[in-house]
């Protein structure tokens, strides 16, 4: 049975490249109808933080990403890792250690060999070392050796490993350690992880020995890199997942484009998450970093609001961006706000532009593209419009109080007539609307658009702007 895991510590803000760590794992056990597990890993109590748990859970949420059985918390299972310390303390395997150095040692990056000083003094208290095994502490060319499932077989020369910390002085358990435990109780049956913790794995594969316990398969998957080559930073790009959902990425389109950030079928871009689960495995994962492409998450954006439909967008925009998004409207209601998602959708890059383009329209211009306003609307440009702009809005006026219906071919019939009836192009007069209802002269169909408008607003709006030149 695959059991897989992630295992986040809760100490900031959750990094794209742990979100990437996460689908991994999850697709791998859909694709191999297993179990996705949850650990918090908030040992280091002094940097573990609530507000960072929920923002996991919250994130998870968004992916619509499930786990399978209740979420283990490390902090909660402070007796059970006191057991494994003290079966391998009996055991001689490992020992107290009181220098000063090690207290530091536990919290530092800093890491410097430890020469051993404490391992016969049988202390009873302090931080607690592993005894790297005697066979191995004397062998000078000892390695360690596995088979990692993306980067093949490796080794590591354990001359650089020392008498390694598994507990702090006050008893809580380093993150080797209590990693170990767990993925052995939750018999995890292949840890996929960041590059970043290939460093670790001889020191988990040391402790597997110790307890004999069956050793999991490893996958660590490669960075996600800047531009500049080196692991994706704040200076190259957001790399908090909150903030892609803030500036209205959508779940799914993230998904998709990380799950490509390292991993391939061919040349397909866009899958659904049933595709992903039937076609995800180790083996199409490649060896070297992915380079974060902004432009190419926001291209995988367009398609998917694109095929979304207005319902499914406007639940987004209430769910990801504001769940007052709707008492901000003082014109539209729903049925129109739906009609200029689907008129807006396939024109903007992300959620938020969608909802601030609509949330514009609902308001009559403050103030006009005065470029366009000198083009369009003054006396001075176009002989035609020079005498009859006001008249010919007015004019259209007075044309769509008559209309029996305010429909989309309706309205471009009676523009078509006014233009033929002046003689001037249909930018003439659709402009000075486009206009007088946006306060600019980009947008989609014209008529289209105004037949989503309450006709009584649009006259006013015209109105507006003539009042106004
Ligand atoms: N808690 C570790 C982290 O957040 C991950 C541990 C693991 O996957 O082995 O980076």
């Amino acid at each position: 049975m695959i059991r897989v895991r992630y295992a986040p510590s809760p100490t900031g803000s959750l990094h794209l490249g742990s979100l990437r760590s996460v689908i991994f794992n999850w697709l791998f056990a859909r694709h191999h109808h297993g179990k996705f597990l949850l650990r918090i890993e908030d040992t280091d109590l002094g940097r573990s933080r609530p507000e960072h748990t929920t923002a996991i859970y919250t994130a998870l949420d968004w992916m619509g990403i499930t786990w399978d059985e209740p979420v283990v918390i490390q902090s909660e299972r402070t007796a059970l890792y006191q057991q494994y310390l003290i079966k391998l303390l009996a055991e001689q395997k490992a020992y107290y250690c009181n220098c000063p150095v090690s207290a530091d040692l536990a919290t530092s990056t800093d890491y410097k060999i430890y020469d051993r000083i404490c391992r016969n003094k049988n202390l009873t208290s302090g931080a607690i070392r592993f005894k790297l095994p005697a066979d191995i502490s004397t062998n000078n060319s000892a390695s360690i050796n596995f088979t990692d499932l993306v980067y093949g077989p490796i080794s590591f020369d354990l001359n650089q490993l020392d008498d390694f910390i598994i507990a702090r002085a006050d008893g809580t358990p380093m993150y080797n350690f209590a990693v170990v435990i767990d993925d052995h109780e939750m018999a995890i049956s292949h840890i996929i992880r960041g590059e970043e913790h290939l460093s670790n794995t001889p020191k988990q594969i040391l402790l597997y020995q110790a307890f004999d316990f069956k050793l999991p398969e490893f996958a660590h998957l490669p960075l996600i890199l800047g531009r500049d080559g080196r692991k994706l930073s704040k200076r190259e790009a957001a790399v908090a997942v909150e903030d892609y959902r803030l500036k209205g990425y959508l779940a799914d389109a993230l998904f998709n484009y990380l799950v490509r950030l390292g991993w391939s079928h061919g040349d397909q871009e866009i899958f659904t998450k049933l595709e992903l689960i039937e076609f995800f495995d180790l083996d199409h994962i490649g060896k070297s970093g992915s380079i974060f492409d902004l432009d190419k998450l926001t291209w995988v954006n367009t398609v998917y609001l694109k095929n979304y439909t207005a319902q499914q967008l406007l639940d987004l925009i209430i769910r990801d961006l504001d769940p007052v998004y709707l008492t901000k409207f003082k014109l539209f209601q729903a049925t129109q706000i739906l009609a200029l998602i689907d008129l807006y959708k396939a024109r903007v890059k992300v959620l938020t532009e969608l909802a601030e383009i609509i949330l514009a329209l609902d308001q009559a211009p403050v103030s006009y593209d005065q470029a366009e306003l000198v083009k369009w609307v003054t006396p001075d440009i176009a002989d035609i419009i020079n005498t009859n702009t006001k008249t010919q809005l007015a004019q259209l006026i007075s044309n769509w109080e008559a209309l029996a219906n305010w429909s989309a071919p309706e309205i471009l019939a009676s523009i078509k007539q006014l233009c033929a009836d002046y003689q001037i192009a249909m930018p003439q007069i659709a402009h000075p609307i486009r206009l007088a209802l946006l306060g600019h002269t980009a947008s989609p169909s014209i008529a289209e658009l105004l037949a989503i408008f309450p006709k009584t607003e649009v006259i006013v709006r015209i109105q507006n702007i003539i009042n106004y030149i």
